[in-house]
């Protein structure tokens, strides 16, 4: 059994603190991991502070988690020592349902198992990547190609896949003109990954504040929504609109700027329902449509697409220490694009 060092939340107003967590021994196919950094995530920050429900404290949060493999179970078959691997937001599920054997772990009809506030098939609370090591099953560990770094590799794990995931299965590609809203740790992926597939990208952000970068990033055009003239002028526009905001915002002035048959993906989780009047789907035979992570096959894909185009997320690298106030940045939307924890700092 390892003892990890760690960074520990005990309740939904509580700050970080410093903790130790014992990681599992090896099974047969499960893969040591010396984590050297982790990503922060907004579903982190939901997670921690009880958005989606009741959270069994202290929670460990973290599931961009990038490092190196320091130990194997006797039947690894993947990966050897010294391997760069990442982890993301499962590690585990049923192996046996139809979406799992369609490499759908995420939709795993069993449930799959959370990085972190899940529960394991040994029955324990799992805990994430704001630590030293972790223990994961072989099947969902992920190679990082070696031109890109563990310190941007990290993000790609959520961001990278929750955007890409979508992208691709509708299809992203030339001729295709697609919204991004909301430039955060999400968006500035959704914006690179949009771009690298062919399509015409447009951000939709609350303000112009970040407009240089959305283009230095890829993107064709880039509309504050705080302007209404945003939305007289691009009605009816798009083949497809990634939401990623972490909020409520009016879903039915992002409904219209739909084309006929175009669909509105929302992978942005805010804890308040949202709601839409149907009249705009009808009126342009329109969908409304959610999207989670990616599976394990397609976040590997996704890794070596962000390789061959170079696309990595912009980050800001903090200390174990700067949680909190990260955590505070992000709420205020004053982040560029993505915090990560160097965890050599635990
Ligand atoms: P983030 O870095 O905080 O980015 C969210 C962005 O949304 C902000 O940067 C901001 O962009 C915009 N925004 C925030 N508050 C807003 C408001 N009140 N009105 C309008 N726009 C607002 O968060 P993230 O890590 O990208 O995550 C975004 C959401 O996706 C979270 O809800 C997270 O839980 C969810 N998520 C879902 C999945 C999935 O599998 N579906 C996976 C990961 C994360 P601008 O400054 O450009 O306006
Ligand atoms: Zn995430």
């Amino acid at each position: 059994m390892v003892t990890a060092k760690a960074r520990a939340v005990d309740g939904p107003d509580q700050p970080f603190r410093a903790a130790e967590i014992k990681r599992r021994d090896l099974d047969s196919h499960d893969v040591l991991i010396e984590i050297k950094y982790a990503g922060i995530c907004h579903s982190d920050i939901h997670t921690a502070h009880g958005e989606w429900g009741p959270v069994n404290y202290p929670l460990v949060p973290g599931h961009e988690i990038a490092g190196i493999v320091t130990a194997i179970g006797p039947n690894v078959l993947k990966y050897t020592i010294g391997d760069r691997v990442g982890v993301g937001c499962m590690v585990g599920s049923c192996g046996e349902c139809e979406n799992c054997r369609n490499g759908e772990e995420q939709y795993c009809l069993e449930g799959k198992v959370d990085t972190y506030a899940g529960v394991d098939k040994y029955g324990e609370p799992t805990q994430g990547g704001y630590s030293t090591h972790i223990v994961v099953p072989e099947d969902f560990v992920l190679r990082i190609p070696d031109n890109i770094e563990f310190d941007v590799a990290a993000p790609l794990l959520c961001a990278g896949i929750t955007t890409y995931s979508p992208l691709n299965h509708w299809a992203a590609g030339s001729g295709k003109k697609i919204a991004i809203v909301g430039m955060g740790g999400l968006g500035h992926m959704a914006v690179q990954i949009a771009h690298a597939m062919g399509a015409e990208v447009t951000v939709l952000s609350q303000t112009l504040k970040k407009k240089d970068d959305g283009y230095k990033l890829g993107a064709d055009n880039y509309y504050a929504t705080s302007d209404t003239e945003t939305f007289e002028k691009l009605a009816g526009y798009f083949d497809l609109i990634i939401n990623t905001v972490s909020a409520d915002i009016d879903l039915n002035a992002y409904l219209g700027l739909l084309t006929l048959d175009g669909t509105l993906v929302n992978v942005g989780a805010p804890a308040e329902p949202l709601s839409l009047n149907v009249i705009n789907l009808i009126g342009h035979r329109r969908s409304f449509a959610g999207s989670m992570i990616g599976g394990i096959r397609e976040t590997q894909e996704m890794l070596d697409f962000c390789a061959k185009h170079n696309i990595v997320p912009k980050i800001e690298v903090i200390t174990a220490d700067q949680i909190d106030e990260a955590y505070e940045r992000v709420l205020a939307s004053d982040v560029k694009y993505r915090f990560v924890i160097d965890i050599s700092t635990m």
